[in-house]
């Protein structure tokens, strides 16, 4: 009896997940991933998208639960492309102290508080660029968020980085005080092991600091040599992962891009001639324009009020030579040193500083997909996972419309309706 009795309860629990009833979406508009459509209907089974195509052409399975979304547009779910999870505003806590003050709980506490917003603002994945001091913290959320335990964004994530030894923070302390790095320290051949250890503790990617601002009078300069930097992507190659480069120097830049990096983070004194080599090269930039400004106003700086700081108008230039130079330029803000789930910023930036509307909407789904590596999402189309969202509005008009997210689709499941 008490068999029997478990037998149907597994059914009952079983039978959603391997038989779901089919949805059948339909908006004014879609974003495809590549360019804005009308009329558009997608096809939902099984948490997989089956099929993506006019509504008057494309026809609803038998029995599929029908969602209306009216005059809204339909995107594929937002990858940002560079976040911090661990992290939260400067202007709250400092980066020092969240390393040195904030236990292991409470980071992964406000993580899990973050990767749900960031899930709510319609940002389905997230790649995490480094831990920042909490060791392998992102790789266990990520899991936790892949097995179901708590909702929130998918993640790649880099684990704790490599910097340097000397290079990184916190700074400040006599020689003889020992505190927790940002990063985990290694050079020459000793790479080589800590590269792989990192792969071997859960790193989806590798991320290094080709410079940090560890110059002689406290300016950003180059950490490692391109020899150094090809072993680590030689390494991480063998076993199918990418190195990514935190780069804001001209030298800096050129190192990575030499020793084989796949994108660059930051870039601000990159010029015409490297922007030039990255398009050659197929590296694609990370400009990082919103964690820029949020810096600049928590030390005081009103935007439209105040003159416009040199690093802003440095950045400025840097996405100008980019864009004249058809540089591939990824959306990622280093969300994290600004409100998790205010990743819109970001794009409203890229417009601002110059980049359509539609151009923005690339970068942040079908362009960070391809760089990513991640072939099962980025676009509205029959194969992929349906990471389906809707805002209010068309934001291929008005980039701003990307902040009304009213509907959320995350592998099938929806996870926001505000209808
Ligand atoms: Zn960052």
């Amino acid at each position: 009896m008490r068999s029997l009795f478990s037998l149907v309860f597994a059914f009952l629990f079983l039978a959603p997940a391997t038989a779901r009833q089919a949805v059948v979406i339909d908006a004014a508009r879609a974003f495809d991933g590549t360019e804005m459509r009308a009329n558009w209907r997608v096809v939902v089974e099984d948490g997989r998208i089956t099929a993506s195509g006019a509504q008057d052409a494309t026809p609803a399975p038998a029995g599929a639960r029908h969602v209306d979304l009216g005059n809204r547009t339909l995107l594929p779910g937002l990858i940002e492309g560079h976040s911090h999870v661990l992290l939260h505003p400067y202007s709250e806590t400092g980066w020092n102290d969240q390393v040195l003050k904030e236990s292991r709980a409470e980071r992964v506490a406000r993580a899990v508080v973050h990767v749900d917003r960031s899930l709510q603002a319609g940002f389905t994945t997230l790649r995490d660029l480094g831990s920042e001091g909490a060791e392998y913290a992102d790789v266990g959320v990520r899991t936790a968020i892949r097995k179901g335990v708590i909702p929130g964004s998918d993640l790649i994530v880099a684990g704790r980085a490599i910097v340097a030894t000397g290079s990184y923070g916190p700074k400040g302390f006599h020689p003889e005080v020992r505190v927790p790095l940002g990063a985990e320290p290694a050079d020459g051949p000793d790479l080589i092991r800590v590269t792989r250890d990192q792969i071997g503790k859960g790193a989806d990617f590798i991320k290094i600091y080709a410079d940090y601002r560890w110059g002689a009078s406290g300016q950003a300069a180059p950490t490692f040599s391109v020899e150094e930097i090809k072993s680590i992507v030689e390494t991480a190659a063998s076993s199918g992962r990418p190195v990514v480069a935190h780069a804001s120097t001209e030298e800096g830049m050129m190192r990575a891009i030499h020793g084989g990096v796949e994108t660059i983070e930051h870039g601000d004194s990159g010029t015409p001639e490297i922007f030039a080599l990255m398009a050659r090269e197929g590296v694609v930039w990370y400009p990082t324009l919103a964690a820029v400004e949020s810096i600049l106003s928590y030390g005081g700086w009103q935007k439209g009020v105040d003159p416009e700081p040199a690093r802003i108008a440095r950045k400025k230039a840097a996405f100008q030579a980019a864009l004249a130079a058809g540089t591939e330029i990824g959306m990622g803000g280093d969300v994290g040193v600004y409100h998790h789930g205010e990743n819109a910023l970001e794009m409203e930036l890229m417009v601002e500083y110059g980049m359509e509307p539609t151009a923005v909407l690339r970068a942040t789904t079908s362009l960070n997909a391809d760089t990513f590596h991640l072939a099962d999402r980025g676009r509205l189309a029959a194969g992929l996972r349906a990471d389906i969202i809707a805002v209010d509005g068309d934001p291929s008009r008005d980039i701003a419309a990307i902040w009304d997210v009213v509907w959320v689709m995350k592998a099938g499941d929806v996870v926001r309706d505000d209808q």
